[in-house]
């Protein structure tokens, strides 16, 4: 039986469905489920160990669908609709999204694809080629549309985050129970996606996944091993 880290003490949110006014939240915002074609954790197993974490509302942002997302809502469960969308220039993440985007669209017809419906353009791994991260020219071009850059994830994502002048989000990537909440933001509590955008920038990134190092300190111990 898999055995899985214990939660993060104490919750800060037991369940915002439930009608707690929750100040602090904690939200890992790129989470998958079996809804995405390399994942096999059903969306509500999902839930329940992101409410085991404290981890409210769930972002799931499953590769090209929307429909496990939509499961937790009619579930009661609090999750935010996200989708982590292949465009035919590498991956975007929309979040806050009303329905499907369309997949292998151009960078900029999945970014009007996202915006069009009031959702957040959510820029993952970037530059990290073990991924399928956006192309560096299609990153250009969509520049002034980007809301958030995710960081602990890719080559050099906080200065392309500072570059912007957007803010910093953060996720696990999680397609196993065990990786959900590695990496999370705590932030006010928020209402919709503008007051989310507004108050991750005051957000505190937390990573917990043990023994990370960035590229710079790995780089930095290997030139001192030889
Ligand atoms: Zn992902």
């Amino acid at each position: 039986m898999l055995t899985l880290p214990g939660a993060l003490s104490p919750p800060i949110v037991p369940n915002v469905a439930g009608g707690a006014i929750a100040t602090r939240v904690r939200v890992d915002l790129h989470l998958h489920s079996s809804a995405s074609f390399d994942c096999r954790v059903p969306p509500l197993e999902v839930a329940r160990r992101c409410g085991q974490l404290g981890l409210s509302p769930i972002f799931l942002t499953d590769h090209e669908g929307i429909d496990g997302a939509r499961s937790l809502i009619e579930a009661g469960e609090p999750a935010v609709i996200g989708q982590e969308i292949l465009t035919n220039e590498g991956e975007l993440i929309g979040l806050f999204l009303k329905k499907l985007v369309s997949s292998q669209l151009s960078a900029e017809e999945t970014v009007a694809a996202i915006k069009d419906q009031g959702g957040l353009v959510y820029l993952e791994h970037p530059y990290d080629s073990g991924r399928r991260n956006l192309r560096e020219d299609a990153i250009e071009r969509i520049a002034g549309q980007i809301d958030i850059v995710e960081v602990f994830n890719g080559r050099s994502p906080e200065e392309l985050r500072a570059t912007l002048g957007v803010p910093a989000g953060a996720g696990s990537d999680a397609h196993t129970l065990a990786e959900i909440g590695s990496v999370f933001v705590e932030m006010e509590a928020f209402d919709g996606a503008y007051d989310f955008l507004a108050k991750l920038r005051d957000g505190k990134v937390v990573n917990r996944r043990p023994g990370w190092k960035s590229a710079a300190q790995r780089l930095f111990v290997n030139r001192r091993r030889y």
